[in-house]
Parts: structure tokens; sequence; C-alpha cells
């Protein structure tokens, strides 16, 4: 049976070294659930060690976790990345460290903080993450979807760090589910049609940096259940599903 979900699939923690260090795992979610949202997306930058802790703080409080990751291509493309299966997401987030190199000065960038799911400082991920990957956006791209992975450009209208930004097109063929539209366009526009969008669905999510920016917009799907598989259906407009674009 088809039901409605209210999405924000592009969530910084505290991990990322610009997200604030109030987004920690309890403060997400319980922001999460006043804007009521039922599934939400871990996407910090080039990481993902701060996935288990929103996922077992999710569950207490009924939000549905993705984990994932917001990838910067060597061109400086955002590519926001999701996953079902936490092996998956492990073995995409080896791909992205042995194509990420050099080392984070907190001072200039940010703290780093891996958490549990209480909120605990548990460690300190000393990787450069607001560093750009080796891999272009199409090795990217072809990387997550080899492993089930749903692959969405990250804020295409904005002009800094996105696909149409950095390169000026979306290259032909490339396999995106679809592109983002950040919550400045979305407010900004009564009609949600993006003339850069080539015929590539278009959703729209918070990413957030600070508590109050989650689900600042967000998409509602009508899908079954709560998979990449149907997120995809919905996408692609396949068996009844579908989205609408929420501000
Ligand atoms: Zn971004
Ligand atoms: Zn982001």
């Amino acid at each position: 049976m088809i039901n409605r979900f209210k999405f924000d699939l592009h969530i910084h923690t505290c991990l990322s070294p610009c997200g604030d260090l109030e987004m920690v795992p309890t403060k997400i979610i319980k922001r999460a659930k006043l804007k009521g949202l039922d599934v939400i997306g871990i996407c910090d930058h080039n990481a993902s060690e701060n996935v288990k802790a929103v996922k077992k703080a999710g569950e207490l409080e009924n939000v549905k976790v993705l984990g994932g990751m917001e990838v910067t291509s060597k061109e400086e493309v955002h590519i926001l990345t999701l996953f079902d299966e936490d092996e998956d997401l492990i073995g995409f987030q080896k791909i992205i460290y042995e194509n990420l190199h050099g080392v984070n000065n907190d001072e200039l960038f940010g703290y780093q903080l891996v958490v549990d799911e209480n909120d605990e400082i548990l460690d300190t991920n000393n990787r450069l993450l607001i560093g750009a990957t080796e891999l272009s956006v199409e090795e990217i791209v072809e990387k997550a979807r080899s492993l089930n992975g749903l692959v969405i450009a990250s804020h295409v209208d904005r002009e800094r760090f996105s696909i149409i930004g950095q390169l000026g097109f979306i290259p032909e063929g490339l396999d995106l589910d679809g592109l983002e539209l950040s919550a400045r366009y979305v407010f900004g526009k009564k009609n949600l049609d993006f003339p850069m969008a080539s015929g590539f669905p278009l959703v729209t999510f918070s990413d957030a940096h600070y508590i109050d920016d989650i689900g600042k917009t967000s998409t509602t799907f009508f899908i079954n259940d709560v998979k990449i598989s149907e997120i995809k259906k919905a996408l692609s407009g396949e068996d009844g599903r579908k989205l609408e674009m929420q501000n």
C-alpha cells in the first residue's frame, strides 16, 4: 500500500567541519520529529561515521534514517549518495577515503566529531573532509550505483559546488536519480521548474548545517516503504509512486 512520507535527505552532523557542533543525534532527531519528518538522510562531507549513531537515535523516536555521504568530486561538485545497507555504505566509504587526501586543520575548517547515539564524543576524524576527492563526477555516480546507491546532484541552483555551477552543464548520459534544489531557490520560486534540469526529476532538501534548518524544505514521497528502490520508482514516476516538493 502506498503511504506518504516526508523526507529531508540532506542533513549534516558535527562530523562535517562546517556542521554546527549542536548537530548531534538526539538534537537532529528531536528537530526532525518537530518538523514532521518521517525520513531523514545523514550526508556528511565525504564521511559517514555518524550514520550509525543517528540511526540508533532515530529508532527510539520512530524517525527512519538513511545513511550516505555528500561526496566532493575532483571538479568540486557535490553529489549526494544514500544507501539502504550499511555494508554498501561502508564499501563506498572505503573508496572515498582511498581517493581523499590531506589532514584537517580544525581551527581553520572546524571540528569533525564522531559521536554515539547519546551525543557523547567518541573520536575525531582527522581527514581533510572539506577537501575534494580525486574522483570525477562520473566515477562517483558509477561507484555509488554499483553499490545500489541513490545518487542526486546537490543544490544544482547554487553557483558554488553544484554540477551546473562547476561544470556549466550536466554531462550527457550521467546516470543521476535526480537533482536537488536548495531552500533558497524553492522559497524564491512559485513555479518549481528548473531551466537546466534537462528532464531529471527534482527534489528539495534542507542541506542543514544547523538544527533550525532541518526540514526547512522537504520532499514528500508516495511509496510503499522506505527503500532506495521505492524512492527511485517515485523519482521516475513508476507504478503509481510519485513525489511532491514542498516548502
Ligand atoms: Zn553541498
Ligand atoms: Zn550539504
